[in-house]
């Protein structure tokens, strides 16, 4: 596979996983390590994800692995959540920024893993955008973003997931969520009920937990500014309603659509029952509305906050740069 070939000689290749699509290189090689960083604008001290495709390999690279991570790996391994554990010697500071961590992934994606095998070793794959962009969810998203400046990009449709893994911190004392995600932390919580969460570290503007790094730099972001409403559904519409200027672009769910027949851009979220489908257009949306000529703000109601919708709620206020109005 020319993906592989390209990988094996210190390339970079964007791979589809079944979250969203990744940025590859050969997670021992500093030279293709490096250029993930270039390629995205990265900050350097913005630790990178290693993806395995076995689940021996994280024995290969990390220490120090609790019991309960193995509960973890047994109820969603292969698949969307990324555990961090203390690294081994193996795994180079470029990789972790500096830390004495290194955060692992074992996709569920066949597409994903057959990529890994066949490139003969571990994958570095942070999401494959333009950092501070929404992450890309399928093979045009990844040209859009990063055309000229890589010579291969695995087309392998749209991601089912389209949203990051849930990442959990399993190097402390009891396990810490740092970002929500795929998986939701009820499901988690099914099997790590000691499970720390706290959304305000996850929020907007938390600058110096020294665990999360790449919190601390604006994600997911159109270039037009974005507003979330929060709230009952009948309200964040009513409100969108009353305060929204016919121009600007509005994303809500399905059942309020006939709501903004008057409005000229207006885009549908899918059914706020099915949140899984909202999670896989949210970040083709915000790429969409950033293409919308004349165009000065975007609007969104936000799913309510728990399950899957916690997880997109968390991109929306990043999205949003914190500018959320609660009704
Ligand atoms: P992405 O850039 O989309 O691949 O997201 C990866 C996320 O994982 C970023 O927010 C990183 O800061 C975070 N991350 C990676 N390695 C570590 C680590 N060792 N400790 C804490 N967070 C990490
Ligand atoms: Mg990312």
């Amino acid at each position: 596979m020319e993906g592989a070939r390209i990988l094996q000689s210190g390339g970079v290749v964007a791979i589809p996983t079944e979250t969203v699509y990744g940025l590859a290189a050969d997670a021992f090689n500093e030279n293709a390590i490096k250029k993930v960083f270039e390629v995205k604008g990265r900050p350097q001290d913005n630790p990178l994800l290693v993806h395995i495709y076995k689940l021996e390999q994280v024995y290969d690279i990390c220490k120090d692995i609790p019991k309960e991570a193995e509960r973890v790996f047994e109820a969603f391994w292969p698949g969307s959540v990324t555990l961090i554990f203390n690294k081994k010697e193996c795994i180079s500071d470029t990789v972790t920024a500096g830390m004495k961590t290194v955060a692992v992934r074992f996709p569920k994606s066949e597409i994903a893993r057959a990529i890994i095998k066949e490139s003969g070793t571990l994958l570095v794959a942070p999401s494959a955008n333009l950092s501070g962009k929404p992450s890309t969810t399928n093979a045009e998203h990844c040209f859009d973003d990063l055309n000229g400046k890589i010579s291969c990009i695995l087309d392998g449709g749209s991601c089912s997931i389209g949203l990051e893994s849930t990442i959990i911190d399993m190097s402390t004392p009891e396990p810490i969520l740092l970002r929500p995600g795929a998986i939701s932390v009820e499901e988690i919580c099914n099997v790590i009920p000691n499970l720390i969460y706290k959304k305000e570290l996850l929020s907007v503007g938390n600058s110096d937990i020294p665990k999360a790094p790449g919190m601390k730099y604006r994600h997911y972001a159109p270039d037009v500014p974005v507003t979330l409403i929060e709230g009952e559904y009948t309200k964040t519409s009513k409100w969108i309603k009353e305060n929204v200027n016919k121009n600007d672009v509005i994303i809500c769910f399905q059942e309020f659509l006939s709501e903004f027949n008057d409005y000229k851009y207006v885009y549908s979220l899918g059914s706020f029952n099915k949140l899984n489908i909202a999670a896989q257009k949210i970040f083709d949306l915000l790429r969409e509305c950033d293409k919308v000529e004349n165009v000065n703000h975007i609007y969104i109601q936000a799913p309510k906050s728990s399950g899957l919708g916690s997880s997109i709620n968390n991109r929306l206020e990043k999205a949003s740069s914190g500018d959320i109005i609660h009704i």
